[in-house]
């Protein structure tokens, strides 16, 4: 593939993928983005094809898939170029954004201070009744009614301009959200919960919050295969949108819940005290075991619903992947002590 195509070119290819990638709720990674680049660019009509197979079949195209295409029509080198053009594309739409705010403020006084000296203009015009003086006024008044005309004009312009690049962020936005997003709990997904746990462990060591304590709680919903066993998958599913639904309200926006894998979640958040980290995990727990779930067509097979949960709390300076292997044997010792109970790390 040609890279040494303009910024505006990609600018311009850039206008008509983001939509597309949010139309087919694909997130802007640089492998989508380089396919869909590569779609409407037209150069390679297989791509297209295949591209639009897939689409017409599934409304969207998978990160397996999309990886799939780029490898086939696509190489390495591109992949690099499009990582670039998407990292330089958010520092220009970043620059260009904060120019154009900073040059519609100056374009609104500059109107301001034309209307302010019109109007001295015309009371001057009003005390003094000298000609000459009188024409003076009137040519200045006129100017300055054609520049407030050009400014008012000039204002809308960059204003468009403006809007234009806000909603395109927007646009970007929600993709990288709808990227971090698990479809089925609405929660995190794993891949944020991979980026953001080290963060959590970095932050914290670094603020060294003596008068708070951070956690990560990890929850496992018990014998889960047994509901796909038998009440089907898709009971099953209905199993972790109704636990996602108790998490999610017994939750505050405080704390990030992430789905961490199957049927497993992960909460990171912080607590003033450990009876504070119990007693919000137990609520959580409770409210849990509150549910229960019914086989289809068998109304009288009911099956309650229960989770583990394991808890480690954060010691400064201690690596995120202790931290998590810490809350996984915490869990592990929930599950063999009996279920549907929680169970604190030790400290090390
Ligand atoms: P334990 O109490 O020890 O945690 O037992 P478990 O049955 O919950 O654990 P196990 O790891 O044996 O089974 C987890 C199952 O979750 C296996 C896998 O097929 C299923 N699973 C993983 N993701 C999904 C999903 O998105 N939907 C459904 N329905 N099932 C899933
Ligand atoms: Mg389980
Ligand atoms: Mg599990």
């Amino acid at each position: 593939m040609n890279h040494a195509v303009s910024l505006a070119h990609s600018a311009q290819c850039l206008k008509k993928a983001i939509p597309l990638m949010v139309k087919y709720r694909m997130p802007v990674t640089p492998i989508n983005y380089a396919i869909w680049y590569c779609y409407i660019q037209g150069n390679k009509p297989s791509l297209n094809a295949e591209l639009d197979h897939v689409i017409a079949l599934q409304q969207t195209c998978s990160q397996d898939k999309a990886k799939e295409i780029f490898d086939k029509h696509l190489t390495q080198d591109d992949l690099v170029f499009f990582q670039e053009m998407t990292e330089k594309f958010h520092t220009t739409m970043e620059q260009v954004q904060q120019d154009i705010s900073t040059t519609l403020d100056h374009s609104k006084s500059f109107t301001t201070s034309l209307v302010d000296s019109q109007n001295e203009l015309n009371m001057l015009v009003d005390v003094n009744s000298y000609n000459e003086i009188l024409g003076c006024v009137e040519r200045l008044t006129d100017d300055s009614i054609a520049m407030q005309d050009y400014a008012r004009e000039f204002q809308t312009k960059l204003a468009v301009a403006y809007n234009e690049i806000k909603d395109l962020k927007e646009a970007l936005n929600i993709s990288k959200e709808a990227a971090d997003t698990d479809t089925l709990t609405g929660f995190y997904n794993r891949g944020k919960f991979d980026s953001d746990i080290v963060n959590f462990c970095l932050e914290y060591s670094e603020q060294a919050q003596e008068d708070s304590l951070a956690v990560l709680i990890m929850f496992d919903i018990d014998h889960f295969k047994r509901f796909n066993d038998d009440f089907g998958h898709q009971k099953g599913d209905e199993v972790l949108r109704l636990v996602a639904k108790k998490v999610r309200e017994n939750t505050t926006e405080a704390a990030n819940v992430y789905r961490y894998g199957g049927e497993e979640f992960c909460i990171t958040a912080y607590f003033d005290t450990i009876n504070d980290i119990i007693a919000f995990a137990d609520c959580i727990r409770l409210a849990i075991a509150k549910l229960a779930i019914r086989k289809k067509h068998d109304v009288t097979a009911k099956r309650a619903i229960s989770a583990s949960f394991g808890l480690a709390i954060l010691r400064p300076f201690t690596n995120s992947t202790v931290l998590v292997e810490r809350a996984d044997r915490a869990l592990y010792i929930a599950k063999t002590h009996g279920r549907n109970r929680i169970e604190i790390a030790p400290d090390i």
